[in-house]
Formats: C-alpha cells, structure tokens, sequence
C-alpha cells in the first residue's frame, strides 16, 4: 500500500492505473469495522482501490468536535494494508490553501432536513470535500455506509445533478455485537454511556416489531421511542423520525418501505443510527 499526501503524487499514481478500475472509499479515519467493509467491498469490485483519510474542517460546526476527533494514522493503515493499494492523507493546506473559496453544496430539502437541522453547514462540507476528492482520484466506484444515510442521498443527488461518472455503493450498517452502530465517535462514550446508547438499536428493532404487530401511527410509534430515551435521564434527543424511504418526505402511517432514523447525544457525543422499515 502506497501513502501519500500530496495531491500531485497520487495523480501521478493514478496515471500508472488508468486503464483499471478504481473503486475508492472516503473517510475520516480512526478506522473500524464499518469502514473496513466498504474498503473490503471495493476490494471485490475494483482492480485498484483508494483509500483517503481526512478529517474535513469545512463539514464541522463551530462548537462541534474538530479538534477532538480520534486521530491514529498508524493503526488505520495496519488494519486496511492488505485490502488498499493507495491510502490518500493530505493536509488541510493541501485541500485547502490560502483564499480557498470554492463549495460545492446541494440545495433543497434534503440538506435541510434530519442531520441539517442543527448542522446547518455540515452536508456543504460534506459535498465539497467529497467532490474534490472525487475530482483527485477519478474513481470508477465510490463506497459510503448507509449508516450516513442522509449524505448518502446527498452524495447520490450531487453525483447524478452533476453527471459525474462515478457508480456509489451504499453498504450496510456494520454494528458491534451489542446492536451498537460502529462508529469512531464511540470512542468518546464512557462503559455507562456505552451501555446507554444500545438504547438507539434497541428502540429501532422494538418499533420494527411494532410495525410487524400491525402498528402504523408514524406519531405513536416516535413518542414510544422518544419517552424511553427521555427515561434515562439525560441524553438529549436531536431528531427521531420516520420518513418514506425513497424521497425522505413525512409521512402519517407508515407503508411499504420506510426508515427510521435518530440522533441522539449522550452528554457531549451525538450518535446516529436508522433502519429500513418495510411492511
Ligand atoms: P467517517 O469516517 O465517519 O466519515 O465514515 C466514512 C465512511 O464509512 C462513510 O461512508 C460512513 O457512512 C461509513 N461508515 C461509518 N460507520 C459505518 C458503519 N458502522 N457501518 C457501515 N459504514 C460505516
């Protein structure tokens, strides 16, 4: 695996492979199990596959956790070696030089609503690094966790209104044993909050019953969900929602094919998870 951190040094690795299929998995690091299955998924689908690691300042808010976020470069780059052929880390200043003033940003509903709400300028970051860096590598295939299921869409959205030629995968939630979601922000939560946060799996899976039981008040089935969390005494609820599936419009009842999703802060860490609600 090669590592490299300037943009013109991969380019020029990229030009040794332009007859081979790219598939390529963005993240910000600290890597897990979920990251390592779309890297795995690229792996099968692809003759080279690119890895970058970045934590993108455009896509934090300003009290968010930047300077905080779970940082081993070391350990990233033991655990995909075998599945990687590029791992791309740049520094912000190659990404960002001086009087950088270029977004790129999907306008509309689905970068106001859920993740937006209290992020306002999260999912313009979110865009504006992964086009650039789609830009950098040229990528065949692009692989992104459906855990992230709203940038996920906006990924989609702005591939397609932007005629990019690039196929996204959307991968499946990878989950610790307990339920819990993979995620390197777990890495903050204390044994207790830990323990606390099975309570987002566990209210996913009791409302899918729930529909199985014939339940379809969207209303009953979130105040049910919202009443347990708000029962253990202080995790802060940033949206519980159950929204049609294919164009994440609100809905009353729900029917055929809807997702359930949630953001949830256990004092200073905001997890999120969500699960396909099918009748
Ligand atoms: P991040 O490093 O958090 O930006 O994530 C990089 C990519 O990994 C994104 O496409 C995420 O959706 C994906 N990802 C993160 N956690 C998981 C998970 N538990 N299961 C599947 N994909 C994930």
């Amino acid at each position: 695996m090669k590592v490299e951190k300037r943009i013109e040094d991969v380019k020029k690795i990229l030009k040794g492979v332009e007859n081979k299929k790219i598939g390529f998995v963005p993240t910000m690091g600290y890597l897990h199990d979920g990251h390592l299955s779309l890297i795995k998924k690229a792996r099968e689908d692809n003759d080279f596959v690119v890895v970058s690691v970045y934590v993108n300042p455009t896509q934090f808010g300003e009290n968010e956790d930047l300077d905080s976020y779970p940082r081993d470069l070391k350990r990233d780059q033991e655990l995909i070696k075998d599945y990687c052929d590029l791992l791309f880390i740049p520094e912000n200043s190659e990404i960002y030089p001086n009087g950088y003033n270029t977004f790129v940003s999907v306008k509309g509903r689905i970068t106001e609503i859920l993740c937006a709400k209290n992020r306002p300028t999260h999912f313009k970051g979110v865009t504006t690094i992964v086009a650039k860096l789609f830009n950098i590598v040229e990528p065949d295939n692009v692989y992104f966790g459906l855990k992230d299921f709203q940038q996920f869409k906006v990924i989609e959205k702005m591939i397609n209104e932007l005629n990019l030629n690039i196929n996204i995968h959307g991968c499946e939630i990878i989950r610790e044993k307990t339920g819990l979601a993979m995620s390197s922000r777990n890495s903050y939560l204390s044994d207790k909050e830990k323990e606390d946060a099975l309570i987002l799996y566990k209210s996913l899976i009791s409302t899918r019953e729930k529909i199985n039981n014939n339940e379809r008040n969207v209303k009953k089935l979130i105040e049910e969900v919202k009443n347990n969390i708000e029962n253990l005494g202080y995790p802060i609820i940033d949206y519980i929602e159950i929204l049609d599936y294919e164009t994440l419009e609100e809905i009353d009842e729900v029917k055929d094919k809807s997702i359930m999703l949630m953001a949830v802060k256990f004092n200073n860490t905001r997890l999120i998870d969500n699960m396909i609600m099918e009748v």
